[in-house]
């Protein structure tokens, strides 16, 4: 008899952990797995906003594949998902295609342009490895241009960046350190260097834990950034944003982080979505087929107390993971499928080297204690995914 075919899609928190997990629990030979993703390497997206501003190596960021996925178990395919089709049971791939009996959909998130015109062609988003490459080059290439201009150009060494939440925060804390390392590298009085943070709401960080949100504003503040909150980008264009009633703010580089939505292939392959994401079944299928799961930031799932969907997150997506592994082998097997309830442990954010803000278990965390919580809340997951080995070379072992 023929093993039943499981496919995932996405090598991300929720696509690797999935695959790690099936093969952990599954029995010999009792299914045939592929996993397929764009890269040969899993990234740590979570870190992304530092690799972005240049206080990381990108190559910390990245794990080979094949290091966690045992090929005996698993078959690894280097491919883009271009469509499913979820009545053929069938995915389509840039260089070929492959049919499955259950399906998981980790295939993360882009970035959610809410319209704004120009968006799409002129920011940059912090969104996968090559994107943040380009993001620190592009940086270090508007700093090194800047002492060439005939005249000043104050534009060059502008950065603006949308939407003060997490991913925002985490980058212009990051862009703090490294903007006085840029200005002696490039000659460059770091009183003429702005790093502008937009952002509709009236605080940053909305809906976080107001005396949090006033520490991390203060710190930052202190490091030379600016806030605009209560203002709305209108326009991004080649030359910087217009805001509010049109009022224009030059810089060369513009990076977005107002909003995520689901991966659009799973909208344009049919699957019902709100913003991209799935309104998946409490066991993460699908709404309309049975053997096809979410996992991620694909999935919407809802926070049953306030009748609201929760953030995507790692979090979320590493915890689901298990239970999506686990409901794929039940079906297999026959037995009953488990619900998943997001266990919300804590947020942490990073506001650049040694400083953070966090509630984990209801407890709030400032200064070097949360930067170091942190760390250890990226060590366990490295920890989770490949064992002391993977975080002795990947980890973030000085805590302090
Ligand atoms: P992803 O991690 O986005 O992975 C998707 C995978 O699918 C990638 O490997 C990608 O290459 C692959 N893929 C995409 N399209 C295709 C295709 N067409 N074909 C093949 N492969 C494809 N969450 C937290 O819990 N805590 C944090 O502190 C935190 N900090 C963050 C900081 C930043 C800077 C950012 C950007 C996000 C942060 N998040 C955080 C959110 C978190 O990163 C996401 O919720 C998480 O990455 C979602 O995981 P995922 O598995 O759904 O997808």
């Amino acid at each position: 008899m023929s093993r039943p075919k499981i496919a995932i899609l996405g090598a991300g928190y929720g696509g690797i952990m999935t695959a790690v997990r099936l093969q952990k629990e599954m029995g010999a030979n009792e299914a045939e797995v592929t996993l397929v993703n764009k890269h040969n390497y899993h990234y740590q997206t979570t870190w992304l906003h530092e690799p972005a501003a240049g206080t990381m190596h990108h190559d910390k960021t990245r794990i080979m594949i094949d290091e966690v996925i045992d090929n005996n178990k698993i078959n690894f395919v280097q491919d883009t998902v271009v469509e499913i089709k979820p009545e053929e049971k069938r995915v389509i791939l840039e260089n070929g295609e492959l049919t499955y009996d259950y399906l998981v959909i980790g295939l993360g998130f882009e970035p959610a342009t809410f319209g704004i015109k120009g968006l799409k062609e002129n920011a940059f988003s912090i969104r996968s490895v090559n994107s943040v490459r380009k993001i620190k080059e592009h940086i270090e290439y508007q700093f090194a241009s800047y002492n060439n201009e005939p005249e000043e150009r104050n534009d060059l060494i502008t950065i603006i960046v949308g939407g003060a939440g997490f991913t925002g925060i985490e980058f212009v804390g990051e862009l703090a350190e490294r903007v006085p390392e840029l200005c002696e590298e490039f000659d460059i009085d770091r009183s003429k260097v702005r790093i502008i943070n937009i952002e509709a709401s009236p605080t940053l960080l909305p809906g976080f834990d107001e005396e949090l949100v006033e520490y991390a504003q203060n710190l930052l503040e202190r490091k030379g950034v600016e806030f605009k909150t209560s203002t709305m980008i209108k326009e991004v264009t080649e030359d910087g944003v217009i805001i509010g009633e049109g009022e224009e703010i030059k810089a060369a580089t513009v990076v977005w982080t107002g909003g995520v939505q689901g991966n659009s292939i799973v909208a344009n392959s049919g699957f019902e979505t709100n913003r991209g994401r799935v309104p998946v079944r409490d066991d993460q299928r699908t709404p309309d087929y049975d053997n096809v799961f979410v996992v991620g930031d694909c999935a919407l799932l809802i926070n049953k107390e306030i009748d609201r969907p929760y953030p995507p997150t790692a979090q979320i997506a590493i915890q689901a993971a298990h239970v999506v592994s686990k409901n794929v082998l039940a079906m297999i097997r026959g037995k009953e499928l488990e619900s998943f309830t997001p266990d919300i442990k804590g947020t942490v954010a990073s506001l650049g080297r040694g400083e953070a803000i966090g509630k984990v278990y209801n407890k709030k965390l400032y200064g070097a204690t949360a930067s170091a919580m942190k760390k250890i809340i990226d060590n366990r997951y490295l920890l989770m995914l490949g064992g002391p080995g993977l975080v002795w070379k990947k980890g973030k072992l000085k805590l302090f």
